[in-house]
């Protein structure tokens, strides 16, 4: 059993982000700046903010935060958007979820403009992302295949089971999964027996927010586990969506929590930051 070590290929990425920036910025190239948008107080999104801030920070990216109070109306939030989507100094903007319940996500997502658009959910980057036309994919699942490739682990052919299908990480990884021609089966709550599918497939990637809820007796010897979730065991500390200690045995790769995915989405964030710079500095 390998474990796919997300930090440190994580920190290759981020190196590599900042050796570019360096290269444009000798050229004469203004430096890329990330807006990071929050709504109100939110103690697990404030953590997030400053991780993010840092790895900003590390390589080379101006990061910019704005703190809103959670009862801005929505138009005052839009507004807020539309000055980020003129600023020329800023190349990405992602608004912070979870979103207070008087404001529609989908309105905040559709008001960035989708050149500006790092965390991918705007309605024109998932239409692009459906039809094999990429541009800024969602940094989860972008994370997820990325670490996969870094371990030259082939996919090709591959049977892989998600579990979850939210519009962050299961339904914009199962696009990501099948444009590498992967066979791909999306579990969620209304599925019956999940076992049947994650026994029979080569690739399982549980994102339930369920602590422990992949069991040894739902993955076949060999397989390669990739665990999105983030939860708060009983004992308070940080655990994902796999029964790690029985599992782990069985697997031929899988990704620890932490330490797995959670520093790749932060790593493909500032990838796609660097992605949209480009972009811009060259439009
Ligand atoms: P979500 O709550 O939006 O979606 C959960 C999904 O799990 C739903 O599609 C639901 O149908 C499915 N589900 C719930 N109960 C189930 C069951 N009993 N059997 C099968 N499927 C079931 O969550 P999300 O935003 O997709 O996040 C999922 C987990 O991943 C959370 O723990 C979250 O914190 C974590 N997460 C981690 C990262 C990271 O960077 N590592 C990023 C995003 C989310």
């Amino acid at each position: 059993m390998e474990i796919l070590d997300g930090r440190k290929t994580a920190k290759d990425i981020r190196k590599s982000i900042k050796i570019k920036v360096d290269e444009l910025i000798a050229q004469g190239k203004r430096v890329p700046g990330l807006a990071v948008v929050i709504v109100g107080f939110d103690p697990a999104s404030e953590s997030y903010v400053k991780s993010k801030e840092k790895a900003c920070k590390r390589a080379g990216i101006y990061s910019k935060l704005i703190k809103l109070e959670s009862e801005i109306s929505q138009e005052t939030l839009l507004e807020e958007i539309n000055k980020l989507n003129r600023d020329e100094n800023i190349d990405g903007i992602l608004i912070q979820l979870p979103l207070p319940a008087h404001i529609d996500p989908d309105a905040v997502m559709n008001c960035i403009d989708p050149i500006k658009d790092v965390d991918g959910f705007n309605f024109i980057n998932i239409g692009s992302l459906c039809v094999g036309k990429e541009y800024l994919a969602p940094c989860t699942p972008k994370g997820i295949i990325r670490l996969l490739k870094h371990y030259n682990i082939e996919l090709s052919g591959k049977k892989v089971c998600i579990i979850g299908r939210s519009n962050i990480v299961g339904k914009p990884l199962a696009l990501l999964f099948l444009q590498e021609n992967c066979t791909v089966t999306v579990c969620h709550s209304r599925t019956k027996n999940p076992e049947f599918h994650t026994l029979n497939s080569d690739i399982i990637v549980p994102a339930v927010g369920i602590s422990k809820f992949l069991k040894s007796d739902m993955v076949s010897e060999g397989a390669i586990v990739i665990d999105v979730g983030i939860n708060v065991d009983s004992d308070g500390k940080i655990c994902g969506d796999v029964d790690y200690e029985s599992v782990a045995p069985k697997c031929s790769f899988i990704t620890p929590v932490p330490g797995g995915v959670g520093p790749m989405t932060i790593a493909l964030l500032l990838e796609n930051t660097f992605i949209a710079y480009r972009k811009l500095i060259s439009s």
